[in-house]
């Protein structure tokens, strides 16, 4: 392993790599080179990833930066590969799957840390299936802006390193072409991952991911107290442990800003707690907490108000692997038990700072539960709600000027005057009452008003990846024009600040919105 890394690379072949997973050996995996698509064109590449990797701005503009994010050619220094892992799907165990049309290409030693970079749509693999091991130009846009905008949001997130699209035809509901995203993260490894091996009744081999993934990415389980090393079985016990918390920490991050992941398989669950795995995922525009937005999911087993609820059934997954090398359940059961206080206090923590509370006062959980209740009535638009929330109590002139210029006159008489938070409800008598009582739980806080309302606005985001404008950017760029992706790209980087001329990307959606479908068909 080399330690100190290039700061500003001008090539792939520049950078310094180590490819830690493919250190695990052949079981984990299966090597293999991609299949190169028909005229690759880079549609994107996302700068702030680029500089996290190391490279410069002229590195991307070499052939060889596309040969390489395209699956043409190998990356230098790296060692491509498809990992296997199993998993559960919508609650039934699916045995087998496998990075199907995802190949690791290798880890780079970027400046401030390592980063596996992985292809998705670069061709088949021995874990494809039915598949044809690509993905088509429409998924790929939604996965590329999702990782942003999640990322945007300070919500732990897989990043994207560049989109690339291409001319091979992909069969779907209608053929459709091909693209790649290259993805980034500092692993891959899912709770299947570790399924796969439990399943197969393989010990050593959990052992040996769960060793991998403790020395890596979760060191503070080598001990109990520094200096103090931990017994190889309470290691275990303290990764399960840190897994649910940073998952329980995740899901708090994700029902605060409305976000549906549609497939919450163990198989897309991150070890790292990282969202993962980009399909028909959505984020929600009128509230509804049984919200799917997974049009396959007739059930709703992954709906907006059960994610908390799955992510902890697919943690108790995780335990039963971790079970072939940690004998004492009891130990197990009780890191799980972690999950809800930690979910509790994350929601807390979020919904105060969404409220712009500073401090946690009886009857603030009520307060929260009645927002949510007179949101649920009348459908009332999730972001929409907290970031006009903001401005409603002690409203002033300056204020009036911050909220329209947000709008920009796209909400409400259209004059660009404040449209009031209880328009947005259609129930207004009940959003007026819950307002005042807001208002008089707000005149408790001792600090001055503009720091409430800067923030409020700081966590809650003016401009969201709604359906619709991923749908436009889809539609735009397939067509050849990246004007409304890169537009997006740079504002959902910093969803939470009012850029000028931007108005439409902050705007209600339009009535064909609630007709988008999105289903697993990527
Ligand atoms: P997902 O639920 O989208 O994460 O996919 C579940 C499994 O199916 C994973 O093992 C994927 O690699 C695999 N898969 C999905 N789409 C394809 C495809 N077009 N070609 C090959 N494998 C696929
Ligand atoms: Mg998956």
């Amino acid at each position: 392993m080399t330690s100190t890394a290039n700061p500003v690379a001008d090539s792939f072949s520049a950078l310094q790599t180590n490819n830690s997973f493919a250190a695990l050996g052949l079981d984990f995996f299966t090597r293999l080179p991609t299949t190169p698509l028909k005229n690759p064109r880079l549609v994107h590449v996302n700068q702030d990833v680029a500089a996290l990797l190391g490279f410069s701005p002229e590195a991307q503009k070499t052939p060889e930066f596309l040969s390489v994010v395209s699956g043409t050619a190998p990356m230098p220094g790296g060692d491509t590969l498809a990992a296997v892992y199993s998993g559960h799907q919508f609650g039934v165990w699916a045995g087998q799957l496998g990075d199907g049309r995802a190949h690791l290409l290798g880890e780079i030693v970027g400046p401030t840390g390592n980063w596996e970079l992985q292809l998705k749509g670069a061709g088949m693999t021995p874990y494809s299936r039915m598949g044809d091991g690509r993905a088509v130009l429409r998924s790929s846009v939604r996965e590329y802006l999702a990782s942003q905008a999640m990322h945007g949001l300070g919500v732990a997130t897989t990043r994207a390193l560049s989109l690339v699209s291409a001319d091979d035809p992909v069969m779907r509901e209608t053929v459709e072409t091909a693209a790649v995203v290259a993805r980034v993260a500092p692993s891959f490894v899912r709770f299947g991952s570790f399924e796969h091996w439990a399943s197969r009744n393989k010990p050593d081999l959990v052992r040996k991911l769960s060793d991998y993934v403790i020395e890596r990415f979760y060191p503070e389980c080598l001990q109990t107290a520094p200096g103090v090393p931990a017994t190889a079985e309470l290691r275990y016990v303290k990764l399960l442990e840190a897994v649910v918390k940073r998952t329980a920490d995740l899901m708090a991050s994700w029902q605060v800003v409305g976000f549906c992941h549609g497939v919450m398989n163990t198989d897309n669950m991150s070890i790292l707690g990282l969202t993962l795995d980009y399909g028909p995922y959505g984020f929600m525009d009128g509230f509804d907490a049984r919200h799917i937005c997974n049009h396959t999911d007739s059930n709703g087993r992954y709906a907006w108000h059960a994610q908390p609820a799955v992510a902890h059934w697919n943690l108790y997954q995780l335990a039963n692997s971790l079970h072939a090398i940690v004998p004492d359940a009891e130990a197990l059961r009780s890191a799980l038990n972690q999950f809800e206080p930690t979910f509790l206090q994350s929601m807390q923590t979020r919904m105060s700072q969404k409220l712009g509370l500073r401090t946690w006062q009886a009857g603030d959980e009520t307060l929260i539960d009645d927002l949510w209740s007179v949101m649920q009535a009348s459908h009332a638009d999730f972001s929409m709600t907290f970031r006009q929330l903001a401005y409603a109590p002690g409203m002033t002139e300056a204020l009036a000027g911050q909220v329209s210029h947000d709008l920009g006159g796209t909400v409400g008489d259209g004059s660009g005057a404040l449209q009031p938070f209880v328009d947005l409800f259609v129930d207004r008598e009940a959003a007026g009452a819950w307002l005042a009582r807001y208002r008089d739980r707000v005149a408790q806080e001792a600090a001055p008003w503009q720091q409430r309302v800067s923030g409020m606005l700081a966590v809650n985001p003016l401009y969201v990846l709604r359906n619709y404008l991923a749908q436009q950017a889809i539609e735009s760029t397939q067509r050849g024009d990246f004007t409304a992706l890169d537009e997006m790209m740079t504002l959902l980087a910093d969803p939470f600040t009012a850029q000028v001329g931007m108005e439409r990307y902050a705007s209600m959606p339009p009535h064909w919105a609630s007709k988008i479908e999105v289903s697993c068909s990527s």
